[in-house]
């Protein structure tokens, strides 16, 4: 899972270690809302260009041949990916405008950051003509595939069944009119056989031996579609500078069932000694287990929180991920069985991070929150948030409780990762006051986190509800504003979170998410969507008004694109 928050770091112990933005890191590109042009260039302007760098003296000449050899790999899984968003993309070109105004300049531009001819911030009309509605597989699934249509095939066929719910097969039509899964493998050879050799090549240079291994194990798994051995090599990195994750991973583009997972890159340095000092607070996480506000019967209080925490600079990253709104941290392997023996790790985008919070979230809450509480905005309250999100998803139920063989995944289907991401914040949030009462933060810090946690679901429901993370941030503010934990001024169109008053009703949203997880509850889910997520005339005012004046996201290049051409 990722979150696609924002960003810095945390209270007294944590605020120290990581300085804020580097400024070689990220270099805001002026320029953001100009609204000199048309109505595809006021779409494009909603994000605003960064450019994200690093310090390339950290590289020796092996490691830059390396980081080359993965920004490769990761132009190939782009390119599946692009399919993956759907099949029509093959033959965009016949789509797209070819002039040379400036509006058909942004409609391209658009479009390759949408990774097809849908808004990924409206949902599904199309904003190139002919392009027609998109379908809810995406290029998953036959265009006009229904779920009906899908559920009756295993119906008739159950021997079916196991490979059309695999992660990592395509669905297509076979000439006669039936159905058929492709393997991953197969659908797209050309592009993973191309990174796989991408990986080897860059496992030959590579000196540190975890990333060798990872690199040389990931290149045959992109021809298997067999990840479980190289996911636990990715856990075992150690001691390495370059940190790459890439493969096929979240389901979030699968609308229709999300069974399938998409592929994606994150070319990332690591900092050691910021991810070390964070490693400590997963020593909490048997505590905040323990302290989740569920019964003891639905708690995994014998699993691994061996939990790695890496803290990097993002340098490259394609596919699913870099389409649209950007990631600032995640949580992966996703694999339950790799979890459970090896626990995830969570990597945070430090220099991702820092930008988003200079060019949302700061102005966002300027514009949405009372003035005593906008100015208690900073930077670390909101990476300390992001953090527990990522460490909120390695809590709580795997599995629907006694049914071992379900995982909460499985049973909540198209309504699990909207729920997963509002479990991860509510149970984030909720964690970051337990730690609190134990000491590690004070309350000054806690009310920061409260205001940003509010400011924070007014930028992530910005992201479009048809996305998993806007969609899970309504259904916390709808709850939160229905429980009177945020209050809302109508004579200034301003909002304020009740202190008194959200500590609680944080713990029993918590507390709701975790139990539909426990009890697999999918018409629960259904229910609850259905009552708390709609955007209401009040946030519709407060998210008009930012429309006009603040980027909804960061739009970024990456300065070793250039760099890489003399390595
Ligand atoms: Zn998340």
């Amino acid at each position: 899972m990722r979150s696609i928050g924002g960003v810095p770091i945390a209270a007294l112990t944590l605020v120290a270690l990581l300085p804020l933005a580097c400024a070689d890191e990220v270099e805001p590109d002026a320029e953001a809302m100009s609204s000199d042009g048309g109505e595809m260039q006021a779409r494009l302007d909603q994000f605003a260009p960064v450019t994200l760098g690093f310090d390339e003296s950290l590289l020796d000449a092996d490691q830059r041949r390396v980081v080359k050899e993965l920004v490769e790999a990761s132009r190939h899984l782009d390119d599946i990916f692009r399919l993956q968003a759907w099949g029509g993309n093959a033959d965009a070109e016949a789509l797209l405008p070819t002039g040379d105004d400036s509006e058909s300049a942004a409609t391209r531009e658009y479009y390759r950051i949408m990774y097809g001819p849908w808004d990924r911030l409206t949902g599904e009309e199309p904003f190139i003509e002919g392009a027609g509605h998109k379908p809810h597989g995406a290029g998953f699934y036959p265009d006009d595939m229904t779920r009906e249509e899908f559920e009756e095939w295993i119906a008739a066929n159950p021997g079916d069944e196991e490979a059309f719910k695999s992660e990592t097969t395509l669905i297509q039509r076979t000439g006669d009119g039936g159905l058929v899964a492709v393997p991953y493998r197969e659908a797209y050879t050309g592009h993973l056989e191309a990174a796989s050799e991408n990986l080897l090549a860059a496992a030959e240079r590579a000196n540190n031996p975890s990333l060798k291994r990872f690199l040389e194990l990931r290149a045959g798994a992109l021809l298997s579609d067999d990840f479980y051995d190289s996911e636990v090599a990715w856990m075992r990195l150690s001691d390495n500078l370059i940190e790459p994750t890439l493969g096929p991973y979240e389901n979030y583009e699968d609308q229709l069932f999300g069974y399938k997972i998409s592929y994606e890159s994150f070319i990332g340095l690591k900092d050691p000694v910021e991810s070390e000092r964070l490693a400590s607070l997963v020593e909490n996480l048997p505590a905040l287990e323990a302290a989740l506000p569920i019964p003891d019967e639905h708690k995994y209080l014998d699993r691994s929180f061996e939990s790695p925490i890496s803290v990097v600079t993002l340098i490259y990253a394609g596919g699913e991920t870099a389409a649209g709104i950007q990631t600032i941290a995640f949580n992966l392997p996703n694999d339950p069985r790799v979890r459970e023996g090896e626990g995830s790790k969570k990597v945070m985008l430090r220099n991702v991070i820092d930008a988003k919070f200079e060019t949302n979230l700061k102005p966002i809450a300027e514009q949405v929150l009372v003035p005593e509480q906008s100015a208690k905005i900073s930077v670390d309250p909101y990476f300390t948030r992001v953090l527990m999100h990522e460490l909120a998803h390695g809590l709580g139920p795997d599995y629907v409780t006694g049914q071992p063989d379900l995982t909460t995944r499985q049973a909540l289907k198209d309504r699990y990762a909207a729920m997963e991401e509002a479990k991860a914040d509510a149970v984030g949030t909720n964690s970051l006051r337990i730690l609190t009462r134990s000491g590690v933060y004070d309350e000054a810090f806690l009310e920061e986190v409260y205001i940003d946690h509010v400011a924070d679901m007014f930028r992530c429901v910005r992201f479009g509800i048809t996305e998993a993370h806007g969609l899970g941030c309504l259904t916390q503010f709808n709850f939160l504003r229905d429980r009177g934990a945020i209050t809302y001024d109508e004579s200034t169109g301003l909002f304020a979170a009740d202190l008194e008053v959200i500590p609680v009703a944080i713990a029993e949203m918590a507390h709701v998410y975790l139990m539909m997880q426990a009890t697999g509850d999918y018409d629960g889910a259904g229910a609850f969507i259905e009552e708390y997520g709609t955007i209401s005339p009040e946030m519709q005012g407060a998210l008009d008004r930012l429309a006009e004046t603040v980027p909804v996201d960061i739009r970024p290049s990456y300065a070793v694109e250039e760099l890489m051409a003399d390595w």
